[in-house]
């Protein structure tokens, strides 16, 4: 049996347009005509399958995508959501009731972690908040309300390296779901393949590539996307949280360049770490040795998709920190700005910005200062130039 490779399954996937164009045509409706009032019945009542009903439910550009998806994840389906946050919070609120429970990772997306501390209590749902590198950890945290254990592969913004075969063992033996947020490493994680059993992404990110959208994923079996697009209780379908399909197409055709992409991110980003190392900075990348999950990431990996596009420099305070991202900026090494997964480097300090919402004594706990820097590498074609030119920047900043 030839290994799983998300690059070769989208290779493969061969879609037709309305007219044979070489991309699907755009589906331009919000809603579908039916030849006959009973067949729109049978949809309503689950008795019909196959038929679009209205955009906010199904249209056939986002299924292109989240076919082309589930490919890349190994699922038997996904779906598309027009955030990240809309994929992680459909796919929560679907997985959870009143009075269940989350063991979820401290070290996550900002936004992740105000869901799951300030707004999933709403509704009775409450999380115990570990560092899911720490299997024991995880393990002591759960309860018999426990439903999901959270994850992100590669974390934001601390990059560690959760452990995806031993998190879904312990999932599997308490009865309850893996969750993994595989937004920092497509194509290098296959969490589907090592065990979860949910996988959501923010396609703002890598996937898309473009910085010219937000949007998002949820791959999962066929059974769970089909519940969430329930029209009596399905997240997905109540809460709205659709793609436009004019973006879905576009972001459908940047998956196509997904994994070269990838390639030369992480080609990029393992050079600036590897060289900033040397020169004796405080580097955080699980590229490198001095990363503590480094060899856990080695076992997991697809491996010819390198060690992700990010990495973090501890310039020790936020003044330095603020310096050397001015002079970054100046000189167009890169965008001072959120998100990530760019073609261009974009940086900023988590601990000011996408990770503010995490109190203080919890950032301090998991290290994240304010003096870190995250660099979302981009696509440059001289990085050594690049490196030469960062090296400059943080020299002066002392
Ligand atoms: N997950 C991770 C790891 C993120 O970094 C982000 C955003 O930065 C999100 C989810 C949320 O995605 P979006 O901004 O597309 O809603």
């Amino acid at each position: 049996m030839s290994k799983f490779n998300p690059a070769d399954n989208i290779q493969d996937l061969q879609y037709f347009g309305e007219y044979g164009g070489v991309n699907p045509s755009i589906t331009d409706s919000s809603t579908y005509t039916f030849l006959r009032a009973g067949t729109m019945e049978g949809v309503f009542e689950g008795e019909v399958e196959g038929c679009y009903l209205y955009s906010r439910h199904w249209n056939p550009t986002n299924r292109y995508l989240s076919m082309a998806l589930a490919e890349m994840e190994g699922t038997e389906s996904a779906c598309v959501m027009a955030s990240g946050m809309g994929a992680i919070t459909s796919a929560i609120l679907q997985l959870c009731n009143a009075d269940d429970h989350i063991v979820t990772s401290r070290t996550i997306y900002g936004g992740t972690y105000a869901f799951f501390k300030n707004f999933a209590p709403k509704f009775g749902v409450n999380s115990t908040f570990v560092d899911t590198t720490n299997l024991e950890q995880v393990k002591a945290a759960i309860t018999p309300e426990t439903k999901v254990i959270y994850c992100e592969t590669i974390s934001n913004p601390m990059l560690e390296v959760s452990n995806i075969t031993e998190l879904s063992k312990i999932a599997k033996a308490n009865n309850c779901k893996l969750v993994v947020d595989n937004t920092f490493s497509p194509m290098i994680f296959s969490p589907a393949k090592l065990g979860a059993d949910v996988v959501v992404h923010s396609m703002t990110k890598f996937i898309n590539g473009m910085s010219d959208c937000v949007a998002g994923t949820v791959c999962g079996s066929e059974e769970f996307i089909n519940s969430m697009y329930d029209v009596n209780d399905g997240a997905a379908m109540l809460l709205g949280p659709v793609l436009d399909s004019f973006r879905s197409s576009s972001i459908l055709k940047n998956l196509r360049t997904l994994h070269i992409r990838m390639k030369q991110h992480s080609y990029n980003a393992m050079h600036l770490a590897t060289s900033l190392a040397k020169d004796g900075y405080r580097i955080i990348y699980p590229g490198l040795e001095s990363h503590p999950q480094h060899e856990t990431m080695k076992n997991m990996f697809n491996e010819e998709f390198g060690f992700g596009g990010l990495f973090v420099i501890d310039m020790q305070n936020s003044e330095k920190a603020n310096a050397l991202m001015e002079k970054m900026q100046d000189d167009n090494v890169g965008y001072l700005a959120v998100s990530l997964g760019s073609y261009k480097t974009l940086f900023s300090a988590p601990g000011g910005s996408t990770s503010s919402e995490i109190p203080e004594e919890e950032r301090t706990e998991m290290g994240l200062s304010d003096g870190l820097v995250r660099i979302s590498i981009g696509l440059d074609n001289n990085i050594e130039r690049t490196y030469q030119a960062i090296k400059r920047h943080i020299e002066a900043v002392g």
